[in-house]
């Protein structure tokens, strides 16, 4: 790799930098101090994705993790249980915030194999009323869920199951947009049956951070007291807010070419007789050879490729990876095992 060589960055989505567009539009931005309300820019983004998703509010946060909390703590109290799958990003990558930091304990369920939880599951894991028993109060689920599509009927269901036990649902959508446009639906009928959504806009959307969260004005309300005690509570964050709005204008429609990229990355590899998934989204999962992982690691590196090697390897593909950048990996990755 030499100094001036452009990296291909294949570790995650949340590496985008800010295009010229975004950083034109951040320069710009009218703020204020938003923990006053004052920031327009903040309130305009807030008001234009509750719009679109058909909530009442919408609340901006530094980060998704945060914002799942906070919906998490705003749904359940001290002693309450949430039911999770067990590779969801809220049990499983964020900490356990929700029982460390919410006094909330998680029921983590298996997750099937195309990302869902089995609807028996779920209704078998709802405790009855009994002094013995945490209340079970809200489902959680999550998609896109490993880069895989959760069915709109499967969320009807599942949603439908929840509230007639009484629960609330919460959507973690921190890539909720590659599920509409991979399904070519609409935000509404994406989120119908749950009563919040949290929604990434540092993901595949390409700004520098951000995360929305959507649901009606008082569970608003409730997560806005949770934000500020958890340290959330940004003031001019109207430079960070017109980066959002940027993307929801921008880089919705253009997520299609990163599925078509990562379904080009996938279809190279096979050609190389890996055992690589079908990516649904812009997430696929390579299956590396034990004994050729440090090799791989090595050839990558030499060639500018940024990539979590192991043996079972995920790949993302975002705004700054071109086709170009796509043949490109083909190429070093046909190196490596051609030369095997
Ligand atoms: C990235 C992500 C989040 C939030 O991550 P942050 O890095 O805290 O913004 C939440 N859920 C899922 C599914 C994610 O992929």
């Amino acid at each position: 790799m030499t100094a001036s060589q452009r990296l291909i960055d294949l570790r995650s989505d949340t590496v985008t930098r800010p295009t010229p567009g975004m950083r034109a539009a951040m320069a710009d931005a009218e703020v204020g101090d938003d923990v006053y309300g004052d920031d327009p820019t903040v309130n305009r983004l807030q008001t234009l994705a509750a719009g679109r998703f058909g909530f009442e509010s919408g609340l901006f946060f530094p980060t998704g993790t945060q914002s799942n909390l906070a919906a998490l703590m705003a749904h359940c109290g001290r002693g309450d249980e949430y039911l999770v799958g067990q590779d969801a990003h809220t049990y499983k990558y964020e900490q356990g915030g929700a029982a460390v930091l919410g006094s909330i304990q998680p029921q983590p369920l298996t997750n099937e194999a195309d990302g869902s939880i089995a609807l028996e599951r779920i209704a078998a894991a709802i405790k009855p009323q009994d002094i013995h028993f945490a209340r079970t109060r809200l489902l959680a689920l999550e998609n896109t869920i490993g880069g895989r599509v959760l069915s709109p009927d499967y969320l009807r269901a599942a949603t439908r199951l929840a509230h007639s036990q009484g629960l609330a649902t919460h959507l973690d959508g921190a890539r909720l947009y590659n599920a509409i446009v991979q399904l070519g639906t609409d935000e509404r009928a994406a989120v119908e049956g749950f009563d919040s959504v949290s929604l990434c806009l540092s993901k595949g959307l390409g700004a520098p951070a951000g995360t929305l969260l959507l649901g009606s004005a008082p569970f608003i309300d409730a997560a806005r007291r949770w934000r500020k005690a958890l340290g959330g509570g940004m003031r001019q964050a109207g430079i960070l807010a017109a980066a959002g709005l940027y993307a929801l204008e921008h880089h919705v429609a253009r997520l299609e070419e990163d599925h078509a990229n990562a379904a080009r990355l996938a279809a190279g590899l096979r050609t190389l007789g890996l055992d690589v998934t079908e990516p649904q989204t812009n997430i696929l999962f390579v299956a590396i050879p034990a004994a050729t992982v440090d090799g791989l690691r090595a050839r990558l590196v030499a060639a500018g490729i940024l990539a979590s090697v192991g043996v079972r390897m995920r790949l993302v593909t975002h705004l700054d990876v071109s086709r170009a950048d796509v043949e490109a990996a083909v190429a070093t990755f046909a190196a490596h095992f051609r030369g095997h």
